[in-house]
């Protein structure tokens, strides 16, 4: 059988071989283009046309050319991929874009190939989990200051452009320090996910909400005046206030917030959360577990203006 007879003479490996070795490849490609020259002239002597100085020395011409070419192309396929191979990680490394690296061979080019997109794989993971982690608040799952501050600038940018209102929320847990000194500070953990998950609800997708500090939470609502904000606040408020935890044994927790619309013309989102603490800071030296500014303080100028939308 051809099959078996080539494996006997050893074909199968030497195949193999040639797939997988770039050395051998670029050996066998040299090889075949300097030998074109004398097969050319054994093929024309053989011929036994008139051997003739002028004659043998044009043959020879001509098939060092062919030679010379079959050579170039050889290289050039052999190598040319590791240039695109060095254009698409500088493109990568400059500008971020993922290279396709597709694996076309099976040589040593080709599992260069292939180890670098696991690499590469490996490193867009890896960073993948450390943005995640600078970005998040690994107790409550929310985004962090910094996650907030970040994506609070695009709905600002997109709050000033579509001409629509932004309001923040701050929010700030009560006596919470009372709270880890009476029930321990892994209840006071469990207070803080509770409050993140009774929060959750009663925003929209498309709020922002995190935990800013270590128990003081922030909320930025596109398209939602000051009423609008005060009703959230209001909800919020009652919400945390309806948290029941075993391990707080009917002890209940509030917060006091602070609301504040934007002026979107003048402010940076530093600007519109400093005012929303102070208002909660008003909210804590008012009593507490309230929203600031009241409501009744400002309903009547803010009658009939959109709420939210
Ligand atoms: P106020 O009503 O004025 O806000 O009083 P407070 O006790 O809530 O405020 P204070 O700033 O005095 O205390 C905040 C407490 O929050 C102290 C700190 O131990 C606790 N805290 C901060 N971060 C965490 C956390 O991640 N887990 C727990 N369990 N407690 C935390
Ligand atoms: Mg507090
Ligand atoms: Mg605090």
């Amino acid at each position: 059988m051809p099959f078996s007879l080539a494996k006997t003479i050893g074909l199968t490996k030497v195949g193999t071989v040639f797939r997988t070795s770039l050395l051998a490849r670029a050996f066998a490609g040299g090889f075949v283009a300097t030998h074109i020259p004398i097969i050319a002239l054994m093929a024309y002597v053989a011929t036994g046309a008139d051997v003739n100085a002028g004659a043998v020395l044009l043959v020879a011409l001509l098939a060092t050319v062919l030679g010379t070419g079959i050579a170039f192309l050889v290289m050039h396929h052999l190598v040319a991929p590791i240039g695109f191979l060095a254009k698409d990680l500088r493109r990568y490394r400059q500008e971020g874009t993922l290279p396709a690296l597709t694996k076309t061979r099976a040589d040593d080019i080709g599992r260069l190939t292939d180890e670098i997109r696991d690499l590469i794989g490996a490193l867009e993971d890896r960073m993948a989990r450390l943005r995640r982690q600078a970005f998040s608040d690994s107790l409550t799952g929310l985004g962090n200051r910094r996650w907030l501050s970040e994506n609070a600038a695009t709905e600002i940018a997109r709050a000033k452009r579509d001409r629509r209102p932004l309001s923040v929320i701050a929010f700030d847990l009560d006596h919470f320090k009372r709270v880890n000194d009476e029930y321990g500070h892994e209840t006071g953990d469990e207070v803080l996910i509770a409050v993140a998950e009774a929060a959750k609800p009663v925003l929209r997708p498309y709020d922002l909400l995190a935990r800013i500090g270590g128990e003081e939470f922030c909320a930025v609502l596109p398209a939602t005046d000051q009423r609008g904000a005060h009703l959230i606040a209001e909800r919020l408020r009652s919400e945390i206030a309806a948290i029941a935890l075993a391990s707080l044994a009917g002890h209940r927790i509030t917060a006091s917030f602070g609301v504040h619309e934007a002026q979107l013309q003048t402010q940076r989102f530093r600007d519109m959360l400093r005012q929303a603490d102070q208002r909660l800071y008003e909210a804590k030296r008012a009593g507490r577990n309230r929203v600031h500014p009241d409501r009744s303080a400002t309903h009547a100028l803010l009658a009939g203006s959109p709420v939210r939308s």
